[in-house]
């Protein structure tokens, strides 16, 4: 949201989720946009911190026909993540929780801004791993994962996103399989 209306709507979504959860465009300025200089033009960010903040942001500019542009780590190489004055960004950093590890099943239940790091890292006590590496994995969430169906340098042996999604489970939450050594997969 740019311009003289920004404000207004920065209070009515900081009453909405926290004031804590919205960023303004003077705070969205000294932000790093990533690889696309053009990711934070919108100049109003807001964090969900669960399924149900989205449920309600989404709800809002659903009301007053604002376009939302979902951002994980902005390490797309796509442009997938540009933003425009007028729209919102909802970053989905804050939701970074993984919420299962089904060691049986080999199936997790992460939010959708965990970072493909975080999760290699709660995999590998346990004996097991992502199945899907990229240089991006630091900043590159699940769900910026997902979205743009990454493949990355194990591609050819464990598959693409794509394959390893099972299923979506709310808005910010994935389902997938997380698998053992040379033959992980997640879903
Ligand atoms: C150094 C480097 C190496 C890379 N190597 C590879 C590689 O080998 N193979 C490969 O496939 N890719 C590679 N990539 C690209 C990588 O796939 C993407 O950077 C990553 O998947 C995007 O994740 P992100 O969280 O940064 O998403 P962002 O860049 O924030 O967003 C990317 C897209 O996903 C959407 N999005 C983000 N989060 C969500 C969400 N929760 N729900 C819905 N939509 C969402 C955004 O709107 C945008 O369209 C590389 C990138 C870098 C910088």
């Amino acid at each position: 949201m740019d311009g003289p209306e920004q404000p207004l709507i920065v209070a009515e979504l900081s009453s909405l989720l926290s004031p804590a959860a919205v960023r303004g465009a003077s705070a969205t300025g000294l932000m790093d946009p990533g690889l696309e200089g053009r990711n934070l033009d919108a100049g109003l960010m807001v964090f969900p911190e669960s399924t149900a903040d989205v449920a309600k942001l989404l709800a809002f500019c659903n009301g007053r026909g604002i376009a939302v542009v979902p951002q994980g780590g902005r390490s797309g190489l796509a442009g997938g993540a540009v933003s425009s004055p007028g729209q919102v960004i909802v970053s989905l950093q804050r939701m970074n929780r993984i919420l299962d590890i089904d060691t049986a099943g080999l199936r997790a239940t992460v939010e959708a801004g965990v970072t493909l790091a975080a999760f290699d890292a709660a995999l590998e006590p346990l004996g097991l791993m992502a199945g899907i590496d990229l240089g991006a994995r630091d900043s590159a969430t699940i769900g910026g994962m997902i979205s743009t169906n990454a493949g990355g340098i194990e591609a050819f042996r464990h598959g693409v996103m794509r394959a390893r999604i099972r299923a979506g489970g709310g808005a910010g939450r994935w389902h997938g399989d997380a698998g053992h050594g040379a033959g992980a997969q997640m879903q």
